[in-house]
């Protein structure tokens, strides 16, 4: 069975057929295991064109870069739990071309979009670790935090590790003392758009754009709010892409508004998600039913996804356009892949057995769903409340 899967992505991988932009060809796989743990991804050779991969990594962000030359770039790895595959099997997806790692970006300080990378054994082909926020900003009381910027400080030591802008707030004006050309080919950009912008860790979040012909990559890490509103207003046209992943996992309430989504106008869509937690789930059914306002997104097979707002997770059946996620479906979990000659794969495996929901507990479901933080300080401040009235009342 894992034979198979591998002989299916080397497959999907070689069809790279050129298409036009308004007939991205779709390829679905789906094979079934037992747990998330057996799933064997395997990173194909270069086809000769520009390739992203989004890693099942569930409420996370693991996105791996191929240039057409082999260099790879990762922009962010990480995950809150829940049904996942481990930083072991990214580790065993990349094999020995872990050694074609150039550069590292984390979009912001927050764990589920690193904290994968320090458990993983990088090589000294790794020269540029780019973050968004300063390096102080990742000098946080908790052992994730811990691992990580002890990780950054020894990049840092041997002059690898850079901000963007020095850390300063940049929309359209971003800086950084280093190259970017990862892919050594004039024809591809990494271009930061914006970064630092807000107050808040996701606002921070690196706002970049890959280009590569007409094909065209937006990540904004989990932009949010008047940032997103801010930048959106700035930049306007240049944010417009082909393929859009979905700012903080596809999240509404205050991520992909539809300011922000407007000057995207994504051609293609996808969310990296996760498995419910309870009664959170990304992305939600608000984000969705923007992009496709937008009418800007082509056509696709017909699919199935979940999103959810509050209450239990909703499937979409019978989807047509082209939005994808990691974890379309409860117990599925996707492999998703994006060539600049507009081929999509999507390797899916079925899990029979899921694993459990673990969750981190910061900014990200299910401690806290998004605007929930003031929900839950009412809470917090009526128990005060009640607790100080029965004490005065004894
Ligand atoms: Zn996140």
């Amino acid at each position: 069975m894992f034979q198979d899967s591998v002989v299916a992505l080397l497959m999907l991988a070689l069809v790279g057929t050129y298409a036009q932009l308004d007939d991205i060809i779709s390829n679905q796989t789906v094979l079934t295991v037992n747990r998330t743990e057996e799933i064997t991804l395997v990173l194909p050779p270069s086809s000769g064109n520009l390739e992203i991969y989004a890693l099942p990594v569930g409420q996370g962000d693991c996105t791996i870069i191929q240039c057409p030359n082999g260099n790879l770039v990762v922009n962010d790895c990480g995950s809150s739990g829940g049904n996942r595959v481990t930083p072991q099997q990214i580790q065993a997806f990349l094999g020995n071309r872990i050694g074609d790692v150039v550069a590292i970006f984390i979009t912001h300080p927050d764990r589920d979009h690193f904290n994968y990378l320090y458990s993983i054994p990088w090589t000294t082909s790794v020269q540029k670790v780019i973050i968004g926020a300063t390096l102080q900003d990742y000098n946080r009381p908790s052992s994730q935090f811990a691992m990580i910027y002890n990780w950054l400080v020894n990049f840092n030591n041997a002059g690898e590790l850079f901000t963007v802008s020095g850390g300063a707030s940049c929309i359209g004006t971003c800086t950084v003392p280093v190259g970017l050309d990862f892919c050594n080919n004039l024809n591809i950009n990494f271009n930061i758009l914006a970064a630092n912008v807000g107050t808040t860790s996701n606002q921070k979040s690196i706002v970049m754009k890959i280009t590569s012909g007409t094909f065209t990559v937006l990540s904004s890490g989990d932009m949010e709010g008047t940032a997103s509103t801010t930048i959106a207003g700035t930049l306007q046209g240049q944010l417009s892409s082909v393929v859009y992943k979905m700012s903080h996992h596809g999240a509404s309430r205050i991520a992909n508004s539809p300011t922000w989504l407007m000057p995207i106008a994504p051609r293609v869509a996808f969310a990296s998600s996760g498995y419910n937690f309870g009664n959170c789930r990304h992305p939600r059914c608000d984000t969705i039913n923007r992009l496709r306002n937008l009418n800007t997104l082509v056509a696709a097979p017909p699919h199935t996804i979940y999103c959810g707002n509050s209450g239990p997770p909703t499937q979409l059946p019978g989807f047509t356009q082209h939005i994808y996620e990691t974890s379309p479906t409860s117990n599925m979990i996707c492999f998703l892949n994006y060539t600049s000659t507009f081929l999509f794969n999507q390797a899916c495996y079925n899990v029979t057995v899921l694993e459990p929901s673990v969750g981190l507990g910061d900014d990200e479901c299910p401690v806290q769903l998004e605007g929930g933080a003031p929900v839950m300080a009412a809470h917090y401040t009526a128990i005060i409340v009640v607790a100080f009235l029965l004490a005065l009342i004894n």
